[in-house]
Parts: structure tokens; C-alpha cells; sequence
């Protein structure tokens, strides 16, 4: 199993298909919800820009696109078909 991720890499974006295990392997030396790294270099597959951690619901939000990508088994599902519309109270309040 693979995902696509898009990272930012100063002025360009790439996409890159990773193996979910480099996400587990980073969560398991770092029991925080999400790699605050990782989290710094995620962006959105739409709008690529920077992406804010939700831990309640333990998503990732977009607050450009108004989107949130679910987290499942602690790996960012970076799809928008996937993504969750958020409520405008939902992108204020984060
Ligand atoms: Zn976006």
C-alpha cells in the first residue's frame, strides 16, 4: 500500500509516493498524534498551501479549500474525494 503526499520544497511543490510505514515509524519514536515535522512540510493536494492539525478530530485542515483530510491508522489521507467540508463556525474556530 502507497500514498501521494505533496510536499513544499521552497518555491516548488513534488509529489512523492511513500509507503504509510515511514509515517508509522515516525509516530511510534514520537507518540504525539502527528510528526510535527511531517506536519510542517504537508501541504494541500489542491491548493498547496500549508496544512493546520485538528486533534479533536484529528484531522488536517485546509482553511483555503475549507477541507479537512481525515487521519486513519495515523496516516494523513492526502485525497481530496476523501476530505471532509468544513462548516464556516469549523474553519474559524480552528
Ligand atoms: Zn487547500
Amino acid at each position: 500500500m502507497v500514498a501521494i503526499y505533496s510536499f513544499k520544497t521552497g518555491s516548488e511543490s513534488i509529489h512523492a509516493v511513500i509507503k504509510p510505514v515511514f509515517f508509522i515509524t515516525n509516530l511510534i519514536k514520537k507518540p504525539i498524534s502527528m510528526d510535527k515535522r511531517l506536519l510542517d512540510i504537508l501541504v494541500c493536494p489542491l491548493c498547496k498551501s500549508a496544512l493546520h492539525y485538528e486533534a479533536k478530530n484529528h484531522e488536517l485542515i485546509c482553511k483555503a479549500d475549507r477541507l479537512a483530510y481525515p487521519i486513519r491508522d495515523d496516516i494523513p489521507v492526502m485525497l481530496v474525494d476523501e476530505a471532509r467540508s468544513l462548516s464556516a463556525d469549523e474553519v474559524f474556530s480552528n
